[in-house]
């Protein structure tokens, strides 16, 4: 022992790092190829390889140790409303829009939604608020096709695998990333309480200041009181036009004749999470914007949008909380309480096995849910995906912080100090509950969508049908719950309850059909049979705890 050393380091565990995060779970991998994105197994191998590095790792921690800064005036007064963010960021950006976490599916390709599922899941096991901008960018695609002039000159830049952070005009850029603007303080869920407000500059007024860009153009007054990733390319917004009401424009952050728009940056927020993202306040002095889709159809085109956040939400939350069982396993292999590893006492076994199941349902389901996204054209799985969308982003988002919460204490008072991932990750997992549609926004669009089209129940069934042959709880559960659905879905008040039972209802039945029988039968006897919620480690007797925790991580 060294002479300053008062007592031996022993019974600790070194970090999870240098580690292959896709080679080590078989339930993504798995999922992967059922739902059609086999092609990109090998370069998801790569990444999983990549992302795992300790280095990578750490770019997470410095990028959330030190946030980004807001710069509103340059040495000499001059107004300029930069963000300057660490490396560290820039490094997560890079690998992200590398890998076309930003867009890939958009470059075409089968199976190009759920391999970009897949790569933003082990990214969400690494850093999420690099994975704002990432989503916001990838989302604006099929909104933006409804301008297509717009679109035209500036989708390239989106769609290029560089990233190019430098603010410049776009014609100067090698890429580009793009926001969006709704919130505002008055009304966040309810955006036709928006104030901000759009006028039609005169076509020959807006000839002049942009020559052939001086099309739809609109000048505009108000303020976002949410406003992530200001140091993006452009965002698209949302502005009152006089009768007609909401309607979408793109506001580039450089005019066509390089001047800077008029967005004044007044603060970034503070936040509980999500530290390494800059979340800003901004007003529209006079802000110049470009008109998406029709004059009063803002809401529809923006929400072209918000189907894909929304995706992003489900998979981040399953990324996270991948990340989280992740680092609860490795430690509990290791660390010894009471003469045994703890992952071989019994309570622990059913605390962590609870948790590997929650894990292995939202993997499977986010991956599901990806595939309607890549089949979109096909009316039944869009349809499924107008149900499951909301569903998924309501019980999969709010199941992430309780999850996080538990896998924490897993690694004891460790896991509360901020030297290891787990305090960032439980500080990140409320967020994806509350943007692009907080829960209970969700179980009311949960409700519209099956109000609207009595045929979504139907896609629903069908999707449900697939594991008819299997568990008789099962089958009485499904059934159920579609006569249920039979008749219209008005209850406000329990509409949790509906959102909550369908995510459980497609998590079983995708676990009955794919999935080993002893993770699916103890997710039916803890999920469908027991009444759900409360905390973690309810299983009941008789689940192969050994079985499903070494499927749970593959460690060398
Ligand atoms: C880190 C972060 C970044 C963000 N970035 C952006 C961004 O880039 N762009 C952007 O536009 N927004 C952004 N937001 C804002 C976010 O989308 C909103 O905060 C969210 O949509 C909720 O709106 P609100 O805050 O106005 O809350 P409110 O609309 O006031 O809602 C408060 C609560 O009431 C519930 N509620 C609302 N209506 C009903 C109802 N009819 N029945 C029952 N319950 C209801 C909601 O579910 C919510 O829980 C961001 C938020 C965060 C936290």
């Amino acid at each position: 022992m060294h002479a300053f050393d008062t007592h031996e380091v022993r019974n600790t565990v070194a970090p999870f790092e240098d580690v292959n995060l896709y080679a080590a779970d078989p339930a993504l991998q798995e999922a992967l190829l059922r739902e059609g994105g086999g092609a990109d197994a090998e370069s998801l191998h790569a990444l999983g390889a990549r992302l795992g590095r300790a280095e990578v790792l750490d770019l997470a921690r410095l990028a959330n140790l030190h946030p980004p800064r807001l710069h509103n005036f340059d040495r000499n007064g001059k107004r300029i409303d930069e963000v300057e963010f660490h490396p560290a960021w820039h490094g997560l950006m890079t690998l992200l829009i590398e890998n076309g976490a930003h867009a890939s599916p958009w470059r075409g390709g089968a199976g190009a939604q759920v391999a970009r599922a897949a790569r933003y899941l082990l990214f969400g096991q690494v850093e999420n608020g690099s994975q704002c901008p990432v989503t916001m960018t990838y989302a604006c695609v099929p909104a933006l096709k409804q301008a297509p002039k717009i679109a035209a000159k500036w989708l390239p830049k989106i769609l290029s695998a560089e990233y190019d952070p430098r603010s410049l005009p776009i014609e100067q850029k090698r890429g580009a990333i793009v926001g969006m603007g709704m919130t505002e303080k008055q009304g966040g869920s309810d955006v036709r309480a928006n104030t901000t407000l759009a006028e039609p500059v005169p076509l020959s007024e807006a000839r002049d200041l942009f020559g052939d860009d001086g099309e739809d153009v609109f000048r505009i007054v108000g303020h976002k009181w949410f406003f992530s990733a200001p140091q993006s390319d452009a965002h698209l917004i949302l502005a009152q036009t006089g009768d007609a009401g909401l309607s979408c424009f793109f506001l580039p952050r450089y005019l066509p004749d390089g001047a800077r728009n008029q967005i004044r940056v007044q603060r970034l927020k503070d936040k509980l999470g999500n530290r390494s993202n800059a979340s800003a306040e901004v007003e529209f002095t006079g802000a110049y914007g470009w008109l998406v889709g029709k004059q009063g159809r803002g809401i529809p085109t923006i929400l072209e949008m918000g189907g894909h956040t929304r995706l992003d939400c489900v998979l981040g939350s399953a990324g996270a909380m991948r990340a989280a069982l992740t680092q609860a396993l490795h430690h509990a292999r290791r660390r010894v309480a009471f003469g045994r590893p703890l992952a071989e006492q019994p309570l622990m076994q059913n605390v962590l096995a609870d948790l590997a199941l929650e894990s292995e349902a939202a993997t499977a389901y986010a991956m599901r849910l990806a595939r309607c996204f890549d089949q979109s054209d096909d009316p039944a799985q869009a349809l499924l995906a107008r149900i499951l969308t909301p569903a998924g982003k309501y019980w999969i988002c709010k199941r992430g912080p309780a999850f996080g919460a538990e896998a924490m204490e897993v690694v004891g008072g460790s896991g509360y100090v901020e030297d290891g991932p787990l305090a960032r990750l439980y500080r990140e997992l409320p967020v994806n509950s509350i943007w692009e549609g907080s829960g209970n926004v969700m179980c009311l669009d949960l409700l519209r969508a099956l109000g609207k089209s009595p045929a979504a129940r139907d896609a629903l069934a069908a999707e449900l049908m697939l594991a008819c042959k299997a568990d008789a709880f099962y089958i009485a559960y499904k059934s159920t719950l579609l006569a249920d659905l039979a008749e219209p879905q008005t209850d406000e008040f329990g509409a949790r309850v509906l959102a909550e039972r369908i995510v459980l209802a497609v998590q079983a039945a995708l676990l009955l059909q794919h999935a080993p029988d002893y993770v699916s039968s103890a997710f039916v006897a803890s999920r469908l049979k027991r009444e759900p919620g409360g905390a973690f480690g309810r299983l009941p007797a008789g689940v192969d705890c050994a079985a499903i925790l070494a499927r749970a991580l593959i460690e060398e």
